[in-house]
């Protein structure tokens, strides 16, 4: 039975777990983190590599504002080329009234120092010909783009490692309690003694909850995927659209990645894969949008497991029965983008128990405060 003893004890080698790994690691504390499987090879790994910033709730801006300035200088922090492509987010409008909300959502936005440009239909034909006709406007987001999600999570491992980190991969962790002094760990062959513990098991945070009398309308998400076959490059940026039908955006070497929509997945079994029906919808939707992508051949389709909330933001923050366990999961689809900054939040909550970045409306007792107010409500009612 190997026993180690750390500052810090991370569950889950997902993009939150290691880049607080490299996070708390650069702070001086000592970290190990465990993780199942391979780092990275849950929602981490197979996303859509979109990292925007527009299209968020009010509350993310300042979470996804810090993201954004470290997104184009992690090659660097990290030592590694992860492929992040600064090109621009474009979210496109198809009516008078989704140009509103667009107008709506930049005024938010430019609270926040996010400077979205708003473009009428004339402009976006004029500069982008490859957008189909029947758009209203769009707001494009120069400072967004995207990067490959297969590069990113193993990197922040790598660079973790590298600054002294102790990174276990197939290592589940299946038990932890805390004594009142420090938290006990127990996986396979493994007991772990540390004083603080972060659960960022993604999908399976849930387990971290209950071990420690908490609980959180955690349930499954699973996006559905889909590539094509490579062709010239032509669409210089990712494209979302009002509504969020699809969303998709072309690699330098050709291929168009595209999603939206519902997969499947099964939590217990650990599988998620593509619904064919989504992929058949989500692509001729697209199409409509770009009339290039009409009869590009799909090669590849797929989906991962993702935590889901009902409010669709991530829980963040301190757990309110045990001292020292901080949570961080549930990022309800759009997670990728957040995971640099996250990696400084979490650190800053074990090394000052709180973070400079407002997080306060991603507290898990959020969900007691709808369910008493939902109970107030019903109680009015009848
Ligand atoms: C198909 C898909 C498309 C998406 N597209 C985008 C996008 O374009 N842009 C964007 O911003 N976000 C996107 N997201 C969301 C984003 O991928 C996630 O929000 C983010 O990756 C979550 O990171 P995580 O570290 O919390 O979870 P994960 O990457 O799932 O990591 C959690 C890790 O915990 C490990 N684990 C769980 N339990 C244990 C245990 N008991 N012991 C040890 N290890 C354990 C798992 O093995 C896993 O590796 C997408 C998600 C999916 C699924």
């Amino acid at each position: 039975m190997d026993k180690i003893s750390v500052d810090v004890a991370i569950v889950g080698g997902g993009i939150m777990g290691c880049s607080a790994a490299l996070a708390l690691r650069k702070a001086g504390l000592t970290v190990a983190l465990f993780d199942k499987g391979l780092c990275g090879a849950q929602a981490s790994g197979v996303n859509a590599g979109g990292v925007r910033q527009q299209g968020r709730h009010v509350t993310e801006m300042p979470m996804t504002r810090r993201a954004a300035k470290i997104w184009p200088r992690l090659h660097e922090i990290l030592g590694e080329d992860i492929e992040f492509r600064q090109v621009g987010h474009m979210r496109l409008a198809r009516s008078e009234a989704d140009v509103e909300m667009l107008e709506k959502h930049a005024a938010m936005a430019r609270e926040h120092d996010l400077h979205l440009q708003l473009l009428s239909g004339k402009v976006v034909q004029e500069m982008f010909p490859w957008v189909g006709r029947k758009i209203a406007g769009a707001s494009l987001a120069v400072e967004d783009g995207h990067a490959n999600p297969r590069l990113v999570a193993p990197a922040f491992a790598r660079a973790a490692r590298a600054h002294g980190a102790d990174i276990r991969e197939f290592t589940p962790v299946e038990s932890a309690q805390w004594t009142g002094q420090h938290f006990e760990i127990e996986a396979p062959d493994l007991q772990v003694k540390a004083r603080h513990l972060v659960n960022a098991a993604g999908a399976w945070a849930g387990k971290f909850l209950s071990l420690f009398g908490e609980s959180a309308p955690l349930t499954l998400r699973t996006p559905n995927l889909f590539v094509t076959e490579p062709v010239s490059y032509f669409m210089t940026k990712s494209i979302a659209v009002c509504g969020g039908a699809v969303y998709f955006r072309q690699v330098e070497r050709g291929n168009v990645v595209l999603g939206g929509g519902p997969g499947w997945g099964d939590l217990t079994i650990e599988r998620a894969r593509n619904r064919a029906d989504t992929t058949l919808g989500q692509f001729q939707r697209a199409a409509e949008l770009v009339p290039e992508l009409e009869g590009l051949q799909i090669i590849r389709s797929w989906s991962g497991l993702e935590g889901d909330l009902p409010d669709k933001l991530p829980i963040v923050g301190m757990s309110r029965t045990t001292p020292n366990l901080i949570h961080a999961f549930g990022f309800c689809g759009h997670g990728f983008q957040l995971g640099p900054a996250m990696g400084e939040i979490i650190c800053e909550l074990v090394c000052e128990g709180r973070s400079q970045t407002p997080i306060d409306a991603f507290c898990i007792s959020r969900f007691d405060t709808q369910a008493v107010e939902q109970k107030r409500t019903a109680g009015a009612t009848h």
